[in-house]
């Protein structure tokens, strides 16, 4: 067992109840724990519309679906990034066209304009870490261009950008709630949300088999549903989600008083509410310091080791893929330190001793 564990999920007596009452309910796919989640993760985001699914990766899917991405059609996207955030644009004959990043880790604006072409669709943001884009910038040049923005807010429910919520400025945001993220459904599971009615109705319609109704398929389409019990421990979470993420932020300033002149410490604009999904380091002895702090048992990561435009499945599809300096830089360096809502101030002393000793400063 580690003594500090990178990650945690919210597991208490409310998380088990909720469980345990949509067990008991003889309803276990897209019922009123569905709805009310949906419900809830709409007015938490400040969208019309939230639509579950069976994760970020399958609503993904199903927006580009119902957005009609065709093939040939072109996207911009940061390579540094869970590789998931490009795979639905893939199954749907779109590419992915890779951007470098900013100090912040996400997409660096000054190289959108440049990238675009008479192909381009769209803008996909990734708030990475917790760190929102910039989206003003971003919104300036989609305009100019127009583009559409989608925001990938796997890493980032609840930030803010300038006082808004991630994921209410874009055409449409996903979520995820795999077991890692600020807000997890103790498996599997994500969320689409928007204001458009129509996109809603269509991710509706097609996870659910195209169905408009029981037995009317409107649409010929998949089963990508999220399941009750999921829905259930979600929405302990969503009520909690506010509170961890402050939480979060405290232990993310503390690390920083801690760290600063030891390690470089992440950057937060300042526009940005980052909600810290990672307390993300960098040093070039990133290696030899992950193993220093395995053997005090201190959980770490890397997010991640390997850029999307070096991924093998990408090397082998596209031959014009770009050099993205400061992301193969970055990829060499960072080490993601543990933090999660419930982790003590203590247990980050100990993290951060640690690496004063590995330094060789005590
Ligand atoms: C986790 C993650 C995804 C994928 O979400 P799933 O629910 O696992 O499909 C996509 N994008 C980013 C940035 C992520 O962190």
């Amino acid at each position: 067992m580690e003594k500090v564990p990178l990650s945690k999920c919210l597991l208490n007596d409310e998380v088990k109840q909720a469980a345990m009452r949509a067990l008991e309910s003889g309803w276990y796919i897209l019922a009123k724990e569905c709805e009310a989640f949906e419900r809830e993760l709409a007015a938490h985001t400040g969208t019309k519309h939230a639509i579950v699914s069976s994760s970020l990766t399958a609503g993904m899917f199903l927006l580009h679906k119902a957005m009609d991405l065709k093939p040939g059609e072109e996207i911009l996207v940061p390579s540094h990034t869970a590789f998931p955030s490009i795979e639905p644009m893939i199954h749907c004959g779109a590419k992915p066209v890779f951007i470098d990043i900013d100090e912040t880790y996400c997409m660096d604006v000054e190289l959108l304009e440049a990238a675009i072409t008479s192909r381009t669709v769209g803008l996909m943001p990734v708030h990475l870490y917790g760190h929102p884009a910039n989206m003003e910038r971003i919104f300036e040049i989609a305009r100019k261009h127009r583009l559409w923005v989608i925001e990938d807010c796997a890493q980032a429910q609840g930030a803010k950008y300038k006082g808004k919520t991630v994921g209410s400025m874009g055409v449409a945001s996903g979520y995820s709630f795999f077991p890692s993220k600020n807000l997890t459904v103790m498996g599997d599971g994500g969320c689409i949300c928007t204001n458009d009615d129509a996109i809603a109705e269509k991710i509706r319609m097609l996870r659910n088999h195209g169905r408009k109704d029981k037995y009317t398929h409107e649409l010929v389409g998949y089963n990508l549903r999220m399941n009750e019990i999921q829905a259930a421990i979600g929405r302990v979470g969503l009520r909690h989600l506010d509170a961890l993420n402050e939480r979060r932020r405290a232990i993310a300033a503390h690390y920083n008083r801690r760290l600063k002149g030891i390690v470089k410490t992440p950057p937060e604009q300042s526009w940005s509410r980052s909600v810290y999904h990672m307390y993300v380091i960098r040093t070039e002895l990133r290696n030899e310091l992950a193993k220093f702090l395995q053997q005090r048992g201190i959980g770490t990561g890397i997010h991640y080791p390997t850029a999307n435009h070096q991924q093998p499945a990408i090397t082998k599809l596209y031959n014009d893929l770009p050099k993205l300096p400061k992301t193969e830089q970055a990829v060499q360096e960072i080490l993601s330190l543990p933090i999660f809502g419930e982790l003590s101030l203590n247990d980050v002393d100990y993290v951060c001793n640690s690496i004063e000793e590995f330094y060789g400063k005590k």
